[in-house]
């Protein structure tokens, strides 16, 4: 099969969607890969790398779509992308559909098999194409509370290990999912002083049972918010309620009576965050301050560590490449429910249950 590897156009994506290691493990399996020219400059791959490991180069993403006939990416294809899909081809990318009405027609009409990251499942229910995003942004948030912590960034001046004799600084994490986990691991290695709050006890029992006696596990509940927040350095909103707008557990209230300098970091942004104070910042201007707490609200964390970001996704997502590379998309799919949970569009149709309910399709 003929895989393409166009460059991201979203504005500041700099992943892409194949290594070239990723590239390497489809030419053994005895597949052609183009790869637009620059594609992996935001990972520092250039052409020569792609080259060497088996890929073509082609010259505009028209060539690219042309000659292909699966093409993988990382971003949903924008309005010039999805222009250039075709009936046979087939599309493996994040979509995220629901929201999106004007890309889910252009879809529809295009006629392709559109696989979309977020909606593969895995065996234990999680979502694996997404995982790697929040792993990231998991431990992202640390290294930017850390930084908005200092004094220059508006923080209180406080390091979040202390030293002997200093006492390190109070993180508090609350919800102990994937994002959660992964901000605990960096904030304990760190030598913070850390809680996690979640409301499901089983999810406590799992941090408690990983992290031992160092990690402090807190049942959820107004108060218990309350009571960390407000003697918080560093609160972490990690929260998930499936399918809906992350409740607002930090009040503004809180943040009046939190101590000055203090940061909060909300990764659940993309979901509307938990912070009442929060608004969804960028990475040119991450903070800003409220009532003399820092807030960081980056809606796209992994943006910033795109070489990490783009090997992490492309780890889940190769095994599921390949099998469509080798197998076609009509068996691949047929071999394994969990990557058909990812078909979103195919021939005209929206085939996700979730996203026809949202913008009003049949299924
Ligand atoms: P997850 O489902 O693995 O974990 C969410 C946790 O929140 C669960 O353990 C759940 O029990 C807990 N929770 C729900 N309600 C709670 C409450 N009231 N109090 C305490 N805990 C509660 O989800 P995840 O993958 O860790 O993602 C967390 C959030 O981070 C999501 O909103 C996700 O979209 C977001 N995210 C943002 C970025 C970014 O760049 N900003 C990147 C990746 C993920």
């Amino acid at each position: 099969m003929r895989v393409g590897v166009p460059k991201e156009i979203k504005n500041h994506e700099y992943r892409v969607g194949l290594t070239p290691d990723s590239v390497r493990e489809l030419v053994a399996n005895g597949h052609d890969v183009l790869v637009e020219t620059g594609a992996g400059q935001g990972i520092g791959a250039d052409d020569a790398v792609y080259e060497a490991a088996g890929a073509s180069i082609a010259a505009t993403p028209a060539e690219v779509f042309e000659a292909s006939t699966m093409i993988v990416k990382v971003k949903e294809p924008q309005a010039s992308e999805r222009a250039m899909l075709r009936p046979d081809h087939l599309l493996f990318t994040y979509l995220h559909l629901a929201p999106d009405a004007p890309q889910t027609a252009d879809l529809v009409k295009s006629g392709a098999t559109c696989i979309a990251y977020e909606t593969v499942t895995d065996a234990r229910g999680g979502l694996p194409l997404l995982s790697p995003m929040s792993q990231v942004a998991g431990r992202l948030s640390v290294q930017a509370g850390a930084t908005a912590l200092e004094r220059a960034h508006g923080g209180a001046g406080v390091l979040l290990g202390g030293v002997p004799g200093v006492a390190p600084a109070k993180v508090v994490v609350i919800g102990g999912g994937v994002v959660g986990a992964h901000a605990i691991t960096m904030a304990l290695g760190l030598g913070a002083d850390v809680t996690v709050l979640d409301r499901s006890i089983d999810v406590l029992g799992g941090l408690s049972a990983r992290f031992g006696a160092a990690l402090r596990t807190v049942y959820s509940t107004r108060s218990a918010v309350e009571q960390y927040v407000l003697e918080a350095d560093l609160v972490i909103g990690a929260v998930l309620v499936p399918g809906a707008a992350a409740p607002k557990l930090v009040t503004a209230d809180h943040v009046r009576r939190m101590k000055a300098g203090s940061v909060l970091v909300d990764v659940a942004i993309d979901q509307g965050g938990c912070f009442e104070t929060s608004h969804a910042t960028t990475h040119a201007e991450p903070t800003y301050v409220v009532d003399g707490v820092v807030h960081y609200c980056v809606a796209n964390m992994p943006g910033a560590v795109p070489r990490t970001s783009t090997y992490a996704l492309n780890n889940a997502t190769l095994p599921f490449t390949l099998a469509l590379a080798n197998n076609g998309y009509r068996k691949a799919l047929a071999d394994n429910p969990h990557l058909m949970n990812g078909l979103n569009v195919h021939a005209g149709q929206v085939t996700c249950e979730a996203v026809a309910t949202a913008l009003g399709y049949d299924y």
